[in-house]
């Protein structure tokens, strides 16, 4: 059962960066303003992540890590309008049975932290009830020796320099779309922090600091709703007579980081237009759909995001942003 249990584990959890995505996901649920993030080895030996949220209650650390343990659905009829990230309660539960998971949490309610470990989706150890411990109120999350047990895997991924890479671009992502959260990241024993978002950072001076200014002088600001399809979006993207060295297409559907390939190749031709050579932009977009219409049950390793009406939604955020590059060019 364990075997079978790894196995599905290792399907969700592909790679460090697509780990962190779910623990940062878990911390910006539970209201969290700070983010910290600390790193070893690419997130193979350390991926650690902290946060100032609400923290987990002692009795529910027994269960946190067991399959579909989830605090964010309360009834089945929930599953078809989920509107925050997790509803699978997977996440965890897929961590632990493919590394070593310790979770020191501290909720409002208690003078002191706990601290639990654990091990194939159960508390670890002789005596394994959480232990009393100092710590702020908000939760530590350490995976550790990830993949420890599927050599292959593990040695499948040789580069930690790439995964840090992975790391990095996930953690710049969410700071971008999360600009009223501070974002930090550095790797373990190093003073530098890789990336540095505080709360008083505004999204284009994140922007500014991660892609150059480059591309931040050139951004213009895109906002658009439709009540006909129930949608809205914001964003900002590069004027067409600007071209970057590489396109840079981030997309949030409902605060959830996806792709969308019909979605970035009807942008990207839009832009081909007005330059007809290669040109690189910059896109960012934020899109609020009915949370109904979007297929929340993709399974963690499929990225491509499905959503009702797809093609009319698409061609409305294309117009919108047609419209948006036309007047910046007149
Ligand atoms: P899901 O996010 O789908 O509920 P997870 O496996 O990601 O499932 O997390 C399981 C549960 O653990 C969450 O529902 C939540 O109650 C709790 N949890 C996980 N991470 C945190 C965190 N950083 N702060 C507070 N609670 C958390
Ligand atoms: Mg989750």
């Amino acid at each position: 059962e364990s075997v079978i249990n790894r196995i599905a584990a290792g399907e969700v959890v592909q790679r460090p960066a697509n780990g962190l995505k779910e623990l940062i996901e878990n911390s910006i649920d539970a209201k969290s303003t700070n983010i910290q993030i600390i790193v070893n080895a690419g997130g193979l030996k350390l991926l650690q992540i902290q946060d100032n949220g609400h923290g987990i209650n002692r009795d529910d650390l027994a269960i946190v890590c067991e399959r579909f343990t989830t605090s964010k659905l309360a009834t089945f009829e929930d599953l078809s309008k989920i509107s925050t990230y997790g509803f699978r309660g997977e996440a965890l539960s897929s961590l632990s049975h493919v590394s070593y998971i310790t979770i020191t949490t501290r909720t409002m309610d208690t003078q002191c932290a706990y601290r639990a470990k654990y091990r194939d989706g159960k508390l670890a150890g002789d005596n394994p009830s959480p232990k009393p411990c100092a710590g702020n109120i908000g939760t530590i999350i350490s995976v550790e020796d990830l993949f420890y047990n599927m050599p292959l895997r593990r040695k499948a991924l040789t580069n930690p320099t790439e995964e840090f890479h992975r790391i990095s671009d996930v953690v710049t992502k969410y700071s971008i779309h999360n600009d009223s959260l501070a974002f930090s990241l550095k790797k373990s024993g190093s003073t530098t922090l890789e990336v540095n978002s505080p709360s008083s950072a505004t999204q284009r001076d994140r922007i500014r600091s991660f892609y150059g200014a480059a591309i931040e002088r050139e951004l213009l600001d895109v906002e658009d709703s439709c009540s006909d399809l129930e949608i809205k979006f914001n964003g900002v993207i590069t004027n067409p007579n600007f071209s970057g060295k590489k396109l840079t297409f981030i997309l949030f559907i409902n605060n959830r980081l996806v792709d969308c390939n019909t979605l970035k190749h009807a942008i990207e031709n839009l832009y081909a237009q007005y330059i007809p050579k290669h040109t690189h932009p910059f896109i960012y977009l934020s899109l609020s759909l009915l949370p109904q219409n979007v297929d929340v049950n993709i399974h963690p390793t499929k990225h491509e995001v499905r959503f009702l009406h797809e093609e009319a939604i698409v061609s409305y955020i294309e117009r919108a942003v047609d419209k948006v590059l036309l007047t910046a060019n007149t």
